[in-house]
């Protein structure tokens, strides 16, 4: 039998301090329910340490970067621009505050709620309670009446190359110590091409390795299409169907082979894998609770129950989709239900935005996806290059498109790429949660000149009406 330095007792234990953890935390206390939660690492979690906060201000470190040195060639604007430069180590520490500045909040906004926060890892004994090794060998044991996993996902390694040396995560690309002359980035997704285009507006060579036979797979073809002619334009070249074999002997290229058989290799300083994350789920006592999974995921059911009574699950650690902002919305939902409110978690859509350059964003169903789940739907999309703030922001590449139903206007779907679609989500989302029609947005005066007259031109498009085009 272990041996505790101390019990203690709570209502409500979480595991993981990420977007998913603090926010049920945070949420809890508001309610007056007693919470505690264990963070092994930084509060915060993969978002706002390792993930979407510091690739976000690298990516706009990397666009700043890009435009003076496109500057510095001449433009038709008249701005020019002498010997750009940029101070990677700066870049870095610039990013870093941000992080610092943002998990700093979370300890403050937990504190001021009155959350007990252990740093710590946490092992689980059994659903209603949890060993934590503190600093030296003291052991905490912490009882609950409910546990949340909010554990969080991890990046996923190709066999037979470890991250280590050469072979890196995005955790390391986003700190790095100097820029590689030619990064190979295998896994044509969300962080590659992310990543993959910070890196080429760095100034690296950047080759794309995709398994599929075509970028961002979990995007429709006419969003990926502009992002692929991006990608062409920007000078990264993008392998699809390709699988990668290893490191030559040299361990100065990787080998890669197509579908049709063909072996070639890729010159590259460091490796990139952004090949998918997989949720947390070992290492802490997780698997001996044996609950029902949905292959290396928790299974939950709508509101983020486990097979085990009082276990809820939420975040990266459920699965797909591995979105912060879907783990955020699960924990202020389990934190209700726990404090007795009647929640089920039922969004009418939860936001993808990809933030390649141009960004991509889906909300709800497209076209196909409607068409299998049996709506007879129209379809219309207003281009960017029939709009004026787009010409006046030099961005006219991309469209916004709706999806509506037929028979009654309501809009089910969402997709638009080009320049900063990723703030028209808000839009997006608002209009499918609130149950808009196609008159609804087309009806609704917007402002001009801004981007979001696409998206009223499109619902007017898809009425037999619009007026710019
Ligand atoms: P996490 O944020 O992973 O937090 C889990 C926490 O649990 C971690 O801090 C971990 O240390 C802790 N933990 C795990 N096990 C234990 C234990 N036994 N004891 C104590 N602590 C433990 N999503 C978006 O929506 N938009 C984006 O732009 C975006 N960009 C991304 C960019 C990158 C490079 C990456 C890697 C991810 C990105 N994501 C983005 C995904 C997003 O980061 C995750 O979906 C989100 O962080 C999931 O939140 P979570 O709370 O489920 O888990
Ligand atoms: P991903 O699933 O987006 O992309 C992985 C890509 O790698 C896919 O295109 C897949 O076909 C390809 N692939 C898989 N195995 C391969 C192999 N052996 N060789 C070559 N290609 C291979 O995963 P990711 O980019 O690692 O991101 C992980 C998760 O993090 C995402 O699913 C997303 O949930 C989250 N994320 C979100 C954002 C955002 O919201 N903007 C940004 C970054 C990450």
């Amino acid at each position: 039998m272990n041996a505790y330095a101390t019990t203690q007792t709570t209502t409500l234990l979480i595991i993981g301090g990420g977007p998913g953890g603090y926010i049920a935390a945070i949420r809890a206390a508001q309610l007056g329910i007693a919470t505690t939660l264990i963070e092994g690492e930084q509060l915060g979690g993969t978002c706002l340490n390792i993930g979407c906060i510091p690739s976000k201000a690298l990516i706009h470190a990397a666009e700043e970067f890009e435009k003076t040195v496109h500057y510095s060639y001449g433009s038709p604007l008249g701005i020019g621009v002498q010997s750009p430069s940029i101070n990677l180590a700066q870049t870095v520490r610039w990013k870093d505050s941000i992080v610092a500045r943002l998990t700093g909040g979370v300890a403050a906004l937990l504190k001021r709620n009155g959350v007990k926060v252990i740093h710590g890892w946490a092992r689980i004994i059994d659903g209603k309670s949890v060993a934590v090794m503190l600093e030296g060998t003291e052991t905490l044991r912490v009882n609950c009446e409910h546990l949340l996993l909010a554990s969080g996902s991890q990046a996923v390694e190709l066999p037979g190359m470890p991250f280590g040396g050469r072979v890196i995560s995005s955790t390391e690309a986003l700190s790095p110590a100097r820029l590689p002359q030619r990064l190979v980035v295998v896994g044509g997704g969300y962080i590659g091409l992310e990543l993959g285009i910070a890196y080429r507006k760095l100034g690296a060579e950047v080759a794309v390795v995709e398994a599929q036979e075509r970028i961002l797979p979990a995007y429709d073809d006419d969003l990926c299409k502009v992002v692929s002619a991006s990608l062409h334009k920007l000078g990264i070249s993008v392998h699809l169907s390709c699988a990668v074999l290893g490191m030559n002997a040299a361990g100065d290229a990787v080998r890669i082979r197509s579908s049709a058989g063909a072996e070639s290799e890729l010159a590259a300083d460091q490796l990139l894998v952004a090949v998918g994350r997989r949720p947390r789920t070992s290492g802490f006592g997780l698997e001996d609770l044996m609950l029902d999974m949905h292959g290396r995921a928790v299974k939950i059911d709508d509101q983020c129950r486990t097979s085990m009574r009082n276990v809820w699950a939420i975040g990266d650690v459920t699965g797909e989709p591995m979105l912060a902002h879907r783990a955020m919305a699960q924990g202020e939902m389990v934190a209700e239900i726990i404090s007795g409110k009647r929640r089920h978690f039922m969004p009418a859509a939860i936001p993808a935005v990809c933030f390649t350059d141009p960004e991509l964003v889906v909300v709800g169903q497209t076209s196909a996806e409607a068409q299998a789940a049996g709506l007879d739907c129209i379809t219309a999309m207003f281009p960017f290059a029939a709009n004026g703030r787009a010409m006046t922001l030099e961005a006219h590449d991309g469209f916004v498109r709706v999806v509506a139903r037929r028979d009654n206007h309501l809009i089910v779907g969402w997709q638009a790429v080009g320049k900063a679609v990723s703030e028209l989500s808000a839009a997006f989302g608002q209009s499918i949660e609130l149950g808009a029609t196609l008159e609804d947005i087309a009806g609704t005066i917007h402002a001009h000149p801004t981007l979001g007259e696409a998206v009223q031109e499109a619902a007017m498009r898809a009425l037999g009406h619009a007026l710019h085009i």
